[in-house]
């Protein structure tokens, strides 16, 4: 299994339009980060964890030639906003499995009613094969999913289990009983915002200790704003088996 990250950064992405702070500012390509979405190989498959408003462009940063499903972690914009994009892999592949919640998938109905409509759709729209995703895990290929649930303030959000392997965004509340799901993982990946406390983030403080909680091998952190600073200067701050994820960082598992 190959886990690429496509996008390390928070809703605004970094740089931030139109501002001046120094992180925004950074010559460093590791201070530049896409909204965040996540790539899986498996068995030649190709998997992506949410859809958002960069995935055009992510898609070409990584040359994918095809996509074999998406799967969603809730409905915000930073996370759905780029489904129309999917057109390209749906004129040579056809309908693109995508997996979410009920509720995520109404959403998704309502937002891009076109890509949905199952009567005179308008010609040249992708089409989706639609999965909802309960608390049940559910393969891809032969690849076991297990669906973690948590709280994005009061929105239930997705995060999902792939073997060893974990990736959990806009976490701000995870109960025990979900936490007992990541046992032995290799590498988590969780959201750590910035270090002022946020009402729907994990700030780097909750991310730490949502990191004891699970004790992974090692843990990568994302969703990621310009307030938390400097790439190279943060990592150096973290605990041992931690790092701050980048776009472009590849993983074998
Ligand atoms: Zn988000």
């Amino acid at each position: 299994m190959k886990i690429t990250f496509l996008g390390t950064g928070t809703s605004q992405g970094i740089p931030v339009i139109g501002s001046n702070h120094p992180v925004c500012l950074s010559k460093n390509p590791k201070d530049k980060r896409l909204r965040v979405s996540v790539m899986i190989e498996h068995e030649n498959k190709v998997y992506v964890v949410d859809c958002g408003p960069d995935f055009r462009q992510q898609m070409l940063r990584v040359n994918a030639t095809t996509l074999d499903a998406i799967l969603f972690t809730h409905e915000h914009a930073d996370h759905t906003a780029g489904l129309d994009d999917i057109r390209p892999f749906f004129f040579k592949q056809g309908d693109i499995l995508i997996y979410a919640h009920k509720r995520v998938m109404y959403e998704l109905q309502n937002r891009f009613a076109y890509i949905f409509a199952t009567e005179n759709k308008y010609p040249g729209t992708p089409g989706v094969e639609e999965h909802i995703i309960t608390n049940n895990p559910f393969y891809l290929g032969n690849l076991k999913v297990t669906p973690i649930n948590g709280m994005h303030n009061t929105l239930q959000v997705f995060g999902f289990r792939f073997e060893n392997f974990a990736y959990l965004t806009d976490m701000k509340t995870v109960e025990d009983e979900e936490v007992e799901k990541l046992q032995n993982l290799d590498v988590l990946v969780v959201n750590a915002l910035r270090e002022q406390k946020h009402a729907s983030h994990f700030n780097l403080e909750e991310a730490l200790a949502f990191i004891d909680r699970v004790k992974p091998k090692k843990a990568y952190l994302t969703h990621i704003s310009h307030w938390l600073g400097f790439h190279d200067e943060v990592e150096k701050k973290l605990p041992e088996n931690v790092y701050l994820a980048f776009d472009g960082l590849s993983i074998n598992l």
